[in-house]
């Protein structure tokens, strides 16, 4: 069953689950699309109900950050961890290896894609590449990169476009693709191109990934407004929970 967090539909699965979720989706051979949703993409999502309709309609949908593993304890929905676009994916990239699977890889600056799949290859030599793409292209020569991806016949297909923009390009060429795992990465490409950096591993452990995005990218702080502002929501409605749940034992 799905936790309900501020409307959105959020799969409670831990990192080995949602990998257990993708093979699936891979032996269906029917297109799916795999979100990991955050806390800035959420509160967004609350006010743009087309967002909130491609969240609700993908096929998993995995707490990616320490803001909705504490939103879904606070609302009575927990989640059991944070399951990160990076980490799945590179959790991903490992089963590729040992099962054969084709990734193509879309998104990023000219050259990353390519990068981040060597370095792909150079961890898991039995990863296959089907095809790469930066993620800048004309709107012209969208319809030429659809075909190459069919002719591809990727099993999984990671889309770096930043988030919402890949969410909605997923969801309107989803069954044009007809790839049966469809999964938006955000910065991930540039991470494992060796372009930016994560956090060290105690500022993950300790919730604090996006402390770390904010020092090093200041130019996210608008964005990131939306972290505290989703706390402020998630404790209102939490409240307004207890207050009814106080009063049906009245
Ligand atoms: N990007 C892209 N095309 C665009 C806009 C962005 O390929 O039109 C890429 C950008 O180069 C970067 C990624 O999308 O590699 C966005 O990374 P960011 O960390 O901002 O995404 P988030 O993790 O916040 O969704």
């Amino acid at each position: 069953m799905k936790s309900e967090i501020m409307g959105a539909l959020v799969d409670p699965v831990t990192l080995e689950e949602a990998v257990g979720k993708v093979e699936q989706f891979i032996a269906s051979r029917k297109p799916h699309h795999v979100v990991t949703l955050n806390a800035e993409i959420l509160y967004r999502a609350r006010r743009d109900p087309e967002l909130m309709k491609v969240i609700c309609g993908a096929d998993l949908v995995t707490p990616d950050g320490a803001g909705i593993v504490w939103a879904s304890k606070r609302l009575g929905s927990p989640v059991p961890q944070r399951v990160t676009g990076i980490d799945l994916m590179l959790a991903l990239a490992e089963r590729a290896g040992e099962k054969g699977w084709r990734l193509f890889l879309y998104g990023a600056e000219p050259g990353v894609a390519e990068e981040a799949a060597r370095n792909l290859k150079k961890m898991h030599p039995g990863i296959r590449i089907a095809g790469t793409s930066h993620g800048y292209l004309k709107s012209e020569e969208q319809e030429q990169l659809i075909e190459k991806i069919k002719e591809a016949e990727p099993h999984i297909l990671f889309v770096a476009l930043g988030a919402p923009k890949q969410e909605f390009w997923i969801c309107r060429n989803l069954e044009k693709l007809g790839v049966p795992v469809c999964m938006g990465v955000g910065g991930s490409f540039d991470v494992i191109a060796g372009r930016a950096k994560r956090a060290p591993r105690f500022m993950q452990r300790a919730g604090l990934e996006w402390l770390y995005r904010l020092v090093k990218e200041p130019r996210r702080f608008k964005r990131m407004l939306a972290l505290p502002a989703f706390a402020v929501l998630v404790l209102f409605e939490s409240m307004k929970k207890r207050v009814f749940h106080n009063f049906l034992l009245l």
